[in-house]
């Protein structure tokens, strides 16, 4: 059986990129006779909102997208992912990491050709990966802050690749990423680690999201492969411009639904842009 999702982040109001992904979603589980499943991912409490985790149900309800079953609220299910991060530190794939940004900063700037990842941030130069046991267990003790990252020369595996809908097996390069964040000391697991748990224990089928989220998929491949989760199919999606021809974010008020909605465009109108 088909299942889908919609898994926004309740840091703003649903655009009408957003409307494009629930849509997507919600047709082809309705098309298939499956199931289309909403899921909250509100893991990261200094950008989070209630009130935005609200207005996303009324916004796809006003655009007429029905889910099956509860919503998932990924804030409501934290010990499901520190079971992951503990599996992984267990298995000597994860670290702790002791650098503050500041730090990584002034330790990439000394260096004269840090590598870069494909969202053009430079990775992590690896400062804390070859602490010994004793250190990292001293300043734990100690009390000072850590994030969680993997050690992807460990983790990486060769020859994977996944299923992307209309263009056949995707090969996987995570190791673009480097060393990255799992969790950190203010956020109890990352955006990588949940979507990639969440999909398995959903029982997601296909994963139909925007493209910009599809150089992440190597990562989501790479745990799935780590954890020995299975592998939906994917489907990308083009992303939706403004009439300036520059991408929609959360901070452009006026594609919002809500705005929208107050200008007086109908919820049919909207879907029928995505047909
Ligand atoms: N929560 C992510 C976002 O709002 C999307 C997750 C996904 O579809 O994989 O950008």
């Amino acid at each position: 059986m088909i299942v889908t999702r919609f898994a926004p982040s309740p840091t703003g109001f649903l655009h009408l990129g957003h409307a494009l992904s629930a849509f997507n979603a919600w047709q082809r589980a309705r098309q298939g006779g499956g199931r289309f499943l909403v899921r909250l991912e509100d893991i990261d409490p200094g950008r989070c909102r209630p009130e935005y985790a609200d207005a996303i149900q009324q916004d796809l309800a006003w655009l007429g997208l029905d889910w099956d079953g509860p919503v998932r609220v990924q804030s409501q299910h934290l010990p499901e992912y520190q079971a992951v991060l503990d599996g992984l530190v267990e298995q000597g794939l994860a670290y702790p990491c002791f650098c503050t940004r500041a730090a990584i900063a002034r330790e990439v700037a000394a260096s004269a050709a840090a590598p870069h990842g494909p969202d053009g941030a430079p990775l992590y130069p690896g400062t804390c990966r070859c602490l010994s046991p004793t250190e990292r267990a001293d300043r734990i003790g100690a009390g000072e802050r850590f994030a969680l990252r993997l050690d992807m020369a460990a983790a990486v595996r060769p020859g994977l690749t996944y299923e992307e809908e209309g263009e056949g097996p995707v090969a996987c390069h995570p190791e673009r990423f480097g060393d990255i964040v799992l969790a950190r000391n203010d956020a109890p697991a990352s955006y990588h680690l949940c979507v990639t748990h969440d999909d398995t224990v959903q029982g997601v089928t296909l994963v139909s999201r925007a493209v910009d989220l599809k150089p992440a998929t190597d990562l989501h491949r790479l745990l799935q492969a780590l954890m020995g989760w299975p592998t939906p199919v994917y489907a990308h999606h083009r992303l939706l411009t403004d009439a300036a021809g520059r991408r929609l974010a959360k901070r452009d008020n006026a594609a919002t639904l809500r705005s929208l909605r107050a200008e007086g465009v109908s919820a049919r109108s909207i879907i029928e842009r995505f047909g």
